[in-house]
């Protein structure tokens, strides 16, 4: 199938990031988000930083002109209904991605593929509210979206083959580099990454270190380009928990239990970077 026009859903860190990526890459973009503020924030944010690409001699003027040209900001999903797949990137929670799923199934075309950018929750179960199981699929893209280069795909029970190999060669138009795993909770990269974030919040718990040491050891230690409790706050504390959550509930093994911590610091909004207040404090 060919892909022109995506629709992504969700203006926050990853939607926008992911929004810029397809339309630099040619495709035609409509940007949504129930609160028109986010949307707002999300163009800000590609505006701004395209023109720093273009001021770096990244970028040519006329390609970020043009890239914007081709973005479109939405508030109603009934949008989907001119797309050939939209990609979804709301919150990391169950009950609100199974609404949206069912309401992009309801408006989108027959043909068009329904994405998520899910970290960790199970694509079979948001497959499950559509009525064309065989034409979702996860698309985990990584933070941030324009600059790292995997995107895991995940094939639920029922995604066909046709499907899989479409959103194989878009990822390869975005100049990502796929790689296909299977639909368990966390699937790959964050079932490894966010144990190891948990853990290092419970040193942080337990009175062993403070941030900034535990940091300091992870990177000149292990040679990690970012702290895990840096990492954390930058994919933002509530996203954290919810994945934690996801590999509690899907395993059924204690060792995923969240750290009360973090339960508190997202109970207090502090949400990390783009709250302004974590770990540690951003302006
Ligand atoms: P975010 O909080 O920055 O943005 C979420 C956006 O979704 C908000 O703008 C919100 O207004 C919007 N939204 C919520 N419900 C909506 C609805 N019903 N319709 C339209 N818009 C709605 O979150 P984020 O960090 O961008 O994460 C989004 C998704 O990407 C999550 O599933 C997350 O797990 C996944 N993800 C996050 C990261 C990361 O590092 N933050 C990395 C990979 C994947």
């Amino acid at each position: 199938m060919t892909i022109k026009t995506v629709m992504v859903v969700g203006a926050g860190q990853m939607g926008s990031g992911i929004a810029r990526v397809c339309a630099q890459s040619g495709f035609d973009v409509l940007l949504n988000d129930m609160n028109e503020a986010a949307l707002q924030k999300g163009l800000s944010s590609m505006e701004k930083l395209l023109s720093r690409n273009v001021e770096k001699g990244k970028l040519a003027e006329e390609d970020k002109t043009a890239a914007l040209e081709r973005l479109t900001l939405s508030s109603d999903l009934k949008d989907a209904r001119t797309c050939d797949l939209v990609i979804e990137a709301v919150v990391e929670n169950m009950d609100v991605k199974a609404n949206v799923f069912s309401e992009l199934d309801r408006y989108a075309p027959a043909h068009a593929i329904l994405a998520s950018n899910t970290s960790s929750l199970p694509i079979t179960e948001i497959a499950a509210v559509t009525n064309r199981s065989e034409q979702v699929i996860g698309m985990h893209f990584m933070n941030p979206v324009p600059i790292m280069k995997l995107v895991e795909i995940i094939r639920g029970l029922q995604t066909s083959d046709e499907t899989y190999e479409s959103i194989k060669s878009m990822t390869n138009q975005l100049h990502k580099s796929p790689v296909e795993v299977k639909d368990f909770p966390g699937f790959v990269s964050n079932r490894v990454l966010m144990p190891m974030i948990n853990e290092a919040i419970y040193t942080v718990y337990e009175g062993v270190a403070s941030p900034e040491d535990v940091d300091r050891v992870m990177k000149l230690g292990m040679n990690h380009p970012m702290g895990p409790i840096t990492l954390a706050d930058f994919i933002g504390l509530d996203t954290c928990l919810y994945i934690m959550e996801v590999l509690h509930e899907g395993f059924g093994d204690s060792k995923y239990r969240p750290c009360p911590l973090l339960r508190q610091y997202v109970k207090a909004g502090w949400l990390g970077k783009k709250s302004g207040r974590g770990f540690y404090q951003y302006n």
